[in-house]
């Protein structure tokens, strides 16, 4: 029997909601009888594999991408003002 708690596999998976056991954002995955009753935690993974291919795609859940792409953000951010210079410009 695994514990997954503290896991990067859990800590990612617990920022999106899970669709296979309807798990809230933050709650571990559950397993549900044939009546949608939790009958047990989710122990054989740290989450279904729905809810963590769903986190791997969430941006909040990938903090480190952020560090390594953050040299041509400024280049995005100047651009953005000035659209919005423009725009208030054009009345
Ligand atoms: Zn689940």
């Amino acid at each position: 029997m695994h514990d997954w708690a503290g896991t990067r596999e859990r800590l990612d998976a617990l920022a999106v909601p899970c669709r296979d056991c309807n798990a809230a954002a933050g709650e571990p995955c559950v397993v549900r009888d044939g009546k949608g009753r939790i009958e047990k935690p989710l122990e054989a993974f740290p989450a279904h594999t729905h809810r963590m291919n769903d986190a791997r795609k969430a941006p909040e859940s990938r903090p480190a991408a952020t560090d390594a792409g953050e040299t041509p953000a400024a280049g995005v951010n100047q651009s953005t003002r000035d659209e919005s210079d423009e725009m208030k410009g054009g009345q």
